[in-house]
């Protein structure tokens, strides 16, 4: 250990002792120098090792440079202390550039993380818009099922009533008809007793249809008049006066469709809305209206269109 610190030394002294040579080799090509009469220009150190170089030969001030550079990197490696603290400070310049790099990268970190939040909150909320959409749109369609199918089941359910009232028409209707239907016996002759078919139903010889079927009690007038059938009384009085006949008669509605008709009676003995049953006496036979003598005339509608009576008789 004493022995490389006496080294050391030893070199120290070496190197101080070639600085003191350089120096003096200095000093006597600078004395040269000034013998050589160059002045002014000797103020900046390197113009004056440059003006030694031109003077002295490069031998020589080559041989000082050298010198001083060996010297100095022996300086560097025997103290750190010469350039420690600049590197140091390089050092801290480092790392304050790398710390306010890493601050600008969590900056740009903290930016990006907001972006992407905001981008994502954006994504939420256009999610959630379209699921609004989507159940509005289902709710939608859904009632318009409903009311498509509650449409369907009203006109069905019309439908039905409809059905129902036709089959209730048809089945009154059918009763009706059967009511109607033409047969033999289905009324009473209206004159009971001793009488005589005077006119038949159908054309006559005195150019003209006759609607009815005329008959008249044998040696007598104003013979009791039956009603044919159950029924309502429809008319009586003098139900034609308005077309100039006088005649006096009744008119009996036995069903929708179906009615007979009294004409020529002397009187009648019901009124309009009585309901009068079969071989009840509504009146009796006379020659009132357009009658050549005392007769009945007797007459079957059927909708307001004369029947042969007979189809209706017994
Ligand atoms: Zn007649």
């Amino acid at each position: 250990m004493a022995g490389i610190v006496l080294g050391q030394k030893r070199r120290d002294v070496d190197v101080e002792r070639e600085d003191v040579a350089d120096r003096v080799l200095i000093l006597d090509a600078t004395q040269t120098t000034e013998r050589v009469g160059a002045s002014g220009m000797w103020t900046n150190r390197n113009r004056a090792i440059e003006r030694l170089f031109e003077v002295c030969g490069e031998r020589v001030v080559g041989g000082v440079i050298r010198a001083r550079q060996s010297r100095r990197r022996h300086h560097a490696a025997a103290n750190l202390s010469d350039d420690f603290l600049p590197r140091l400070g390089v050092g801290r310049d480092t790392l304050t550039r790398l710390r306010d790099a890493a601050a600008a990268r969590a900056d740009a970190l903290a930016e990006q993380q907001k972006q992407l939040d905001a981008a994502r909150a954006a994504l939420e909320e256009k999610r959630a818009q379209l699921e609004e959409m989507q159940d509005a749109q289902e709710q939608r369609f859904a009632t318009l099922n409903q009311s498509a199918i509650g449409q369907q089941e009203l006109i069905a359910a019309q439908e039905q009533q409809l059905a129902a009232q036709q089959a209730l028409v048809d089945k009154l209707k059918a009763a009706a008809d059967r009511l109607d239907i033409a047969y033999r016996g289905r009324f009473d002759w209206p004159e009971r007793g001793p009488f005589l078919i005077t006119q038949e139903f159908g054309p006559t010889r005195f150019n003209a249809f006759h609607t009815g079927l005329d008959m008249s009690y044998i040696n007598r007038c104003e013979g009791p008049i039956y009603a044919a059938g159950d029924g309502i009384v429809l008319a009586d009085g003098r139900p034609n006066q308005k077309y100039g006949d006088w005649a006096i008669g009744v008119v009996i509605g036995h069903s929708q469709h179906l009615a007979t008709l009294y004409w020529h009676l002397s009187r009648e003995i019901v009124t309009v809305g009585q309901e009068v049953h079969v071989g009840d006496v509504i009146g009796y036979e006379g020659a009132t209206g357009f009658a050549t003598g005392c007769h009945l005339h007797f007459e079957v509608q059927f909708d307001g269109s004369p029947q042969n009576p007979r189809k209706y008789l017994p």
